[in-house]
């Protein structure tokens, strides 16, 4: 029984003991190590033998046959006895609990994978899967890193677009009596627009390091004088005018991205 209901939550390295319900008819699932592996010192590799302390984490996981469960994980922490290991103690992790985290990798993995791949925004998948928002943004971000190249391809028109979103924040400089901008309300988005690689980046701001940023200095190293760039549609008129003139596309030298590094 013990075997086949770990055998259905499916997580390696962790066995079930039990599972009860708690008041709200949610399934509560104790499980122990089940991974020999887990005793062994994280930074030499040596087996331990000595038990420092028992401690329970609380971890959150996908859900098992359409509903959310709780596990209850209680682990040991041990001794590393090796003279020279600088780690003295370790606590049991599995692959799929790293130390320290709170959450099985999968349902990282699977909050990621619904904003990447099924179209989810940020809010939606942290709701849908009962995890913050700083999470799963965490989560989209490894899964994108994983998937796209360090470089886009090269970019024949480059589109630029500017979007407002959040407030505005300041700190204080009290030696230089200034104040300066911590979070920028303005970001600035580069859109592949003849090819289909999409977005391509979205950096905060719109200053002079926003315009800087990698994708578009990216595109102009590949492209050279062969990158056209675009604003968004709002801004045609202006756009055409700066691809013409080869200077800035937006609305404002100060306040805008340049088309002068795109081009070379
Ligand atoms: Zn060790």
């Amino acid at each position: 029984m013990v075997h086949d209901t770990a055998r259905l939550l499916g997580l390696d390295g962790l066995m079930v003991e039990r599972v009860e319900l708690d008041a709200d008819g949610v399934p509560l699932v104790d499980v122990s190590t089940g991974d020999e592996q887990a005793r062994c010192c994280t930074r030499c590799g040596q087996r331990a033998t000595r038990v420092k302390q028992w401690t329970t984490t609380r971890l959150r996981d996908l859900p098992v046959g359409g509903r959310p469960v709780r596990l209850r994980w209680r682990k040991r922490r041990w001794y590393c006895l090796t003279v020279r290991c600088p780690r003295k103690s370790f606590t049991e992790q599995v692959v799929q609990v790293p130390a320290r985290s709170r959450l099985t990798c999968r349902l990282r993995e699977a909050a990621g994978t619904a904003v990447a791949d099924a179209g989810r925004t940020i809010v939606r998948a942290a709701r849908d899967h009962g995890i913050s928002w700083p999470i799963v943004a965490a989560a989209f971000t490894a899964h994108a890193t994983a998937v796209l190249p360090d470089e886009p391809d090269p970019v024949e028109v480059l589109g630029i677009d500017e979007v407002r979103r959040g407030k505005a924040r300041w700190s204080y400089d009290e030696p230089a009596a200034s104040w300066t901008t911590t979070a920028d309300r303005w970001h600035v988005g580069f859109v592949d627009l003849s090819g289909g690689q999409g977005l391509l980046a979205q950096v905060e701001g719109r200053t002079r390091d926003a315009r800087s940023s990698r994708p578009e200095r990216a595109a102009g190293r590949e492209c050279s004088r062969s990158v056209r760039p675009r604003a968004r549609p709002g801004w045609r008129g202006r756009s055409r005018g700066a691809a013409r003139t080869g200077t800035r596309v937006g609305r404002s030298p100060a306040r805008s991205a340049p088309a002068r590094s795109t081009r070379g």
